[in-house]
């Protein structure tokens, strides 16, 4: 593992340089906005290197590297600041979704594109009166010459603005309530009836969005798994939404804490006795996460994946929300203002709102403090 850490360290030193340096440290959440063009030349560059998609089998571009390897590599990507990756949602939530579910065609069609970043995808889950509820879903789709038909509207998609594609869970059988009657479709962006609608979020940019269908087409075989099993087939994307790289992310919330420490240090905000008290609970708290990842990847190495993932997914964003309001502590006064109108944020002032963030998206807190009373725990339904 040494090893493969000293490759993975040399080749993100080396291209790291150039005409790249100043990507260092861009994109991410709450500055997608930033460079989306460079990010787009790297993940290129990342992909013709075989530096993405690195746990998929090698027949479709992948390494068929091990769960300990995927985590080395965002250790290290995150370690060298390199930019936040354009094509993480094809990576993280389609590929292994079309991997497991997809025809030998679809596979061979959707994910090489995805591993030489050159197709991106984006999520259409959420609706207005579809979040938590998901099964609430109102789009709907009809086969029509060949195609699949779609209208209805999608909330919250983040990365649409850039997106070519958009996996969309659509009512495909009228009249069906719930879980029943749903499909998964895969749907180009680009054509007549998807109109994509910025959303201004709390940081002042723009990374999701609202996408409305109406009459958007795509062909009849862009469906995975068969019509009507569109739920199943989401769960299991949901599934993924917490792989690998959430598992290396620490090394990323370690730089960001010990900038906290650092500004805490000039303020002087270090000498109150209850900021000091939170910025070790908070160190504390980080060590726990970080063997808490350990054990996580343990069991699903071992494909034992128990209560771990909602405890981390919970444990992480209550953590980072936690930081991003340090953040604003430590700067005192100075961080209820911005350096310039009407929303030129510093890194803190960004931790602090888009940190907000953390406990909605990929399931809420409250959403895993259920799935952890009912799986777990046997509660009753709430
Ligand atoms: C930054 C960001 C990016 C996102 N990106 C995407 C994306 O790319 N694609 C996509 O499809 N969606 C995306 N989402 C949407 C996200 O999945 C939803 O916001 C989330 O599922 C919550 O749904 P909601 O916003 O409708 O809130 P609601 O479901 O209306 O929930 C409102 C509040 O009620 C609580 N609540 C709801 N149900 C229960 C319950 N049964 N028990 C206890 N409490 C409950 C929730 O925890 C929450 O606090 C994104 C959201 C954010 C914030």
């Amino acid at each position: 593992m040494t090893a493969f850490r000293d490759e993975v360290r040399a080749w993100l030193e080396e291209h790291l340089s150039g005409g790249f340096a100043h990507a260092r440290g861009l994109g991410g959440p709450g500055r997608e906005h930033e460079g989306h063009e460079v990010r787009l030349a790297w993940e290129r560059l990342l992909g013709a290197a075989g530096w993405t998609c690195l746990g998929w089998p090698k027949e479709y571009g992948g390494r068929d590297a091990s769960l300990a390897d995927q985590v080395v590599f965002h250790e290290e990507y995150a370690r060298a600041a390199a930019p936040a990756r354009v094509g993480h949602i094809g990576e993280g939530l389609i590929g292994p979704t079309i991997l497991e579910f997809g025809t030998e065609e679809q596979k061979r069609r959707f994910l090489p594109p995805i591993q030489r970043g050159e197709e991106l995808w984006c999520q259409g889950y959420s609706e207005p009166e579809a979040g938590s509820d998901l099964a609430g879903v109102q789009t709907r789709a009809r086969l029509e010459d060949g195609e699949w038909v779609i209208t209805g509207q999608k909330v919250w998609t983040s990365l649409a603005h850039v997106a070519d594609w958009c996996f969309v869970l659509a009512r495909t059988e009228p009249g069906s309530q719930r879980h029943r009657g749903l499909s998964y479709l895969l749907v180009p962006m680009d054509r007549p009836g998807v109109e994509v609608r910025p959303i201004v979020q709390l940081t002042g940019t723009s990374e999701f969005n609202e996408v409305f269908f109406d009459g958007a087409r795509t062909a009849a075989a862009n469906i995975l798994g068969a019509p009507g099993e569109g739920w199943r087939v989401a769960m299991a994307t949901l599934g993924y939404e917490r792989g690998a790289s959430t598992l290396g992310q620490q090394i990323g919330f370690q730089r960001e804490f010990e900038q906290v420490v650092a500004v805490a240090k000039r303020t002087g905000a270090a000498e109150d006795p209850i900021i000091r008290d939170r910025l070790v609970r908070s160190w504390l708290e980080l060590r726990i996460m970080r063997l808490n990842a350990l054990r996580t990847m343990t069991s699903l190495s071992a494909g034992e994946p128990g209560p771990e993932v909602s405890i981390a997914k919970l444990y992480w964003s209550e953590w980072h929300r936690r930081l991003g309001e340090l953040a604003q502590a430590v700067q005192g006064r100075a961080g209820l203002v911005a350096d310039g109108p009407p929303y030129d944020l510093n890194d803190l002032q960004r931790l602090y709102l888009f940190s907000r963030a953390d406990t909605i998206y990929a399931g809420s807190s409250e959403i895993q403090r259920n799935i952890i009373a009912e799986r777990t725990l046997g509660l009753p339904r709430g």
